[in-house]
């Protein structure tokens, strides 16, 4: 409760917040960042979202106006709002490390930090933490965050329809869709949602089936022609290179969902998808059952994440990337094997 009343003194104190993201942001990075945006507007507050670099073009109606930031497109402005900022709001992420550049800038600011989040282990760095690892998303422990705070401070303004829309978004794409990591709050915020008028299919429209033709091309040819399974490790296998890249045009946000797929067949336990970058590989995981990507991520891919779901990056010539996978899974499963009597 303290927090909480931290937190809302903290918000009616500063003019001149800033809400960051991580890298690559995703629908429960928009989502959030949107939800608490529209909140604090409606209570009087000006803030502005600053993100590391562009969002899947699937969110843009959450951002109609256009109005958050790029840091790697509009560092001048970006680097303005953070310098000028008296008060940060992080949102899922648990680490700095997580948003880039835009760490730096954020990192070398004085003022008060505030974290709400869903990841494991977060950093120590935040003058308050609002993080709860069983909730489905950032979005869901935003929600019930701002309820909280409406409930403790009545001057406070609720929830809008808009914040209700963003935050919707962020449940059902960071659940795969009512998927996975839900619990019954998840149902509960999803039917209070509802009952708010928010059109769930409206949003399912908005985010499921306004790809374009080229990646559901690609996608077909990654079941089809990239994907490779190994029986022996349980693993699902697939690798976008950069001439891949090409072939589909590929734009950022055109592989969401692809790591999933190995996983819909019987026997696959963990799934690895391989996207060449500029300098490093991108690596994301999943896994069913009780394979812990997040501990794979972090000891093998300079990453982490959640149980199931994780991601890294790797330094490593693009024609190493299978071997490499096989020899940490390998090497994991016995690291695991041998500290906890066999369990994963
Ligand atoms: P995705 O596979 O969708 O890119 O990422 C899945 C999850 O893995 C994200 O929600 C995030 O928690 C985590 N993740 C992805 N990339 C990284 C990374 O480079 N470092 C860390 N620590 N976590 C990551
Ligand atoms: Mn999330």
């Amino acid at each position: 409760m303290d927090k909480i009343k931290d937190f809302i003194s903290l918000i009616s104190d500063s003019e001149k917040i800033v809400l960051v993201s991580h890298i690559n942001p995703d629908g429960d990075a928009i989502g959030s960042l949107v939800g608490m945006k529209l909140f604090l507007e409606e209570n009087g507050k000006h803030p502005q979202v600053v993100v590391p670099n562009r969002f899947p073009d699937f969110l843009s109606f959450l951002d109609e106006q256009g109005s958050i930031m790029a840091y790697d497109s509009s560092r001048d402005a970006a680097d303005s709002a953070v310098n000028a900022a008296d008060l940060i709001i992080c949102m899922d992420f648990n680490s700095l490390k997580r948003i880039d550049a835009l760490g730096d800038a954020v990192g070398a600011s004085s003022v008060k930090k505030v974290l709400v989040d869903h990841h494991l282990m977060p950093d120590n760095i935040f003058d308050i933490t609002f993080s709860d690892v069983s909730a489905s998303s950032t979005c869901e422990v935003a929600y019930y965050l701002i309820k909280e705070m409406t409930a403790c401070n009545g001057d406070l303004k609720g929830m809008t329809l808009e914040s209700g829309i963003a935050f919707y978004t962020g449940l059902m794409t960071d659940t795969n869709n009512f998927a996975n990591s839900v619990r019954p709050q998840t149902f509960g915020m999803a039917c209070e949602l509802l009952e708010m008028g928010v059109e769930k299919e409206d949003i399912q429209f908005k985010v499921y089936s306004g790809f374009r033709e080229q990646r559901m091309r690609m996608m077909g040819y990654m079941l089809y022609e990239n994907m490779k399974i190994f029986e022996k490790e349980k693993a699902g296998f697939m690798l976008i290179t950069k001439e891949l890249k090409e072939k589909f045009s590929f734009e950022d946000g055109d592989s969401e969902g692809f790591v999933n797929l190995p996983l819909n067949i019987k026997g696959v336990e963990v799934s690895g998808l391989f996207t060449e970058a500029d300098g490093y590989i991108k690596v994301s995981l999943r896994s069913k059952g009780d394979f812990s990507v997040n501990r794979l991520a972090r000891a093998h891919f300079n990453g982490g994440g959640h149980e199931r779901a994780a991601g890294g990056k790797i330094f490593i010539p693009v024609e190493e990337v299978e071997s490499y996978f096989l020899s940490k899974l390998e090497e994991y499963r016995h690291m695991i094997c041998c500290t906890e009597s066999g369990r994963q």
